[in-house]
């Protein structure tokens, strides 16, 4: 495959940017080179997006028709699983499993919100006079969408489906790590009769291309997922635009055990909270609580299964943990488990890298749990984005909420016990947009997700995920033969 063109307004091109080497996470070799932007190629993508959206072909389209294109590009997709799975697996090192279900999941995001698109209906609104009230949806117009490394198909459709269903046009910029699978789903969408200037993939620097699309000033909305410093600088720039944003940020996820949990259910669904994707993930259950009363018999058994957990290239089917995006990421990540070791933190397992030659060139990093710290302690504010756990025990109901709660995150959190009614008034008083009771992780394309605090600000997701991109206009239909009084 040729991925050293970029996709502006409908046409493949040489990017201003130059090429960039992709590099395979697994053995640190070359993948392919890619091509990136420059911020001429995002002024051309905005104008071409412009054009498209006032295009009578597209702004006239009706509803089931635009559905039908999003139809065919899931199914293209779902049709082209197994490139997309072997080319994310090289691109990001994640395991042949994860990356067909991110991809698979991609494939029902077109499809939902295809949907979503013929069963939404306008509204008429309760007339206060003689007229006839209409509340009316309209497109934004461009759309900039900046995605981060850790999903890479699955967090990119999730912005370009409900984009276009809602009638706009979309210039995506992947995130540098990963870009290669979102210049792949360029060529797919392309395929399927998606108007000419509706879809731009712009690879580059987040402080150039990225703040590029932001500024611009034809974009009229930021969908964004990255981190929270990231976030929060768009956000300003988007304040000085007055310019809608919505922001999915990291997380520092409570899980919390409640001593009548059922042990082997929970610990299965703690490992797969934190080590699953190799704790790359903004929802990874990274801080653990244990009632006091199973803290000395629930942890070592906890230890036991982590150390068992299969470590190995995402093209192994056996691997569980694969390796980290990159090895500046995986030593990151080892520098946050050194800084809590010095701090005082106590190794429970894992703590480095693991030893082989199948290892030596990747960018692993074996699951890792510490224990012997607060709550207040840095390993447990700050997000790692890395396999790392801490297990910290609590007393009563009123502490583990105080400690749960006391983080600027609020993205997700876990529960694990056998009473219902006592597991749904903790959910009740959690700070967080989600909460999974005795299972974790799971998703749900219909269930709006995002963030609390600095986790983010709007939702993805959901029927109403189509109107998140779209601006409310009010029509009001005089009925009256005769003229208005006061005239
Ligand atoms: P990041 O913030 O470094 O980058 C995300 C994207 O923003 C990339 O495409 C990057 O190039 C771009 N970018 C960087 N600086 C920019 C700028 N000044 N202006 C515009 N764009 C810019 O994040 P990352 O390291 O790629 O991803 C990891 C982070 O993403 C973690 O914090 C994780 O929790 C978060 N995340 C959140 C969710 C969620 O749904 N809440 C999902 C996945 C990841």
């Amino acid at each position: 495959m040729d991925f050293t063109k970029i996709f502006v307004g409908g046409d493949w091109r040489t990017g201003r940017g130059g090429l960039v080497d992709s590099i395979n996470p697994a053995d640190g070799r070359v993948v392919t080179r890619y091509g990136t932007a420059g911020v001429d190629d995002v002024k051309d993508a905005v104008a071409a997006g412009q054009r498209a959206v006032a295009d009578p072909e597209w702004r006239a389209m009706l509803p089931h028709q635009r559905a039908r294109i999003l139809t065919r590009i899931g199914d293209a997709i779902e049709a082209d699983v197994d490139t997309i799975s072997v080319l994310q697996t090289a691109d990001t090192g994640k395991s042949r499993a994860e990356t067909r279900a991110l991809a698979l999941s991609a494939a029902s995001t077109f499809r939902y919100f295809a949907a979503a698109l013929e069963t939404m209906d306008e509204s008429l609104t309760s007339p206060r006079g003689r007229y006839l009230t209409l509340s009316l949806h309209e497109p934004i117009g461009v759309i900039g969408a900046i995605t981060p490394w850790n999903s890479p198909i699955a967090s990119d459709a999730q912005k370009i489906a409900p984009a276009l269903a809602a009638g706009n046009a979309v210039v995506l910029k992947p995130a540098e790590w990963t870009s290669l699978v979102s210049l792949h789903l360029a060529g797919i969408i392309a395929a399927q009769g998606l108007p000419k200037g509706l879809l731009s993939v712009l690879p580059g620097p987040g402080r150039i291309i990225g703040e590029a699309i932001v500024r611009h000033p034809g974009v009229g909305k930021i969908l964004f997922t990255g981190g929270t410093a990231t976030g929060r600088r768009i956000a300003a720039a988007a304040a000085e635009k007055l310019m809608p944003v919505s922001l999915e940020l990291g997380g520092k996820s409570p899980t919390i055990v409640l001593p009548d949990a059922d042990i082997d259910q929970a610990i299965a669904g703690i490992l797969f909270g934190i080590f699953s994707s190799s704790g790359q993930s903004c929802i990874a259950g990274s801080r653990l609580f244990v009632a006091r009363s199973l803290y000395d018999a629930f942890v070592p058994r906890l230890v036991e299964r982590t150390k068992a957990l299969r470590v190995g290239p995402g093209t192994a089917p056996d691997t569980q943990v694969a390796p980290l995006v990159s090895t500046l990421h995986r030593d990151t990540v080892a520098d946050f488990v050194e800084r809590a070791l010095a701090d005082g933190a106590t190794l429970l397992c894992g703590g480095g890298r693991p030893e082989g030659a199948l290892y030596d060139n990747g960018a692993y990093y074996l699951p890792t749990i510490l224990a012997g710290v607060t709550n207040d302690a840095a390993i447990c504010r700050e997000e790692v984005f890395g396999p790392v756990l801490v297990v910290m025990p609590f007393d009563d109901e009123a502490d583990l909420i105080a400690q749960a709660n006391d983080s600027v995150y609020g993205l997700a959190a876990g529960i694990w016990t056998q009473n219902f009614p006592r597991a749904y008034a903790l959910a009740r008083q959690l700070e967080v947009g989600t909460v999974w009771i005795n299972t974790y992780k799971q998703f749900s394309i219909s269930t709006p997700f995002g963030g609390w605090k600095d986790s983010g600000l709007g939702r993805e997701k959901g029927r109403d995920g189509i109107r998140a991109h779209m601006q409310q206009k009010s029509v009001y239909v005089g009925l009256d033969p005769s003229p208005l009084p006061w005239a």
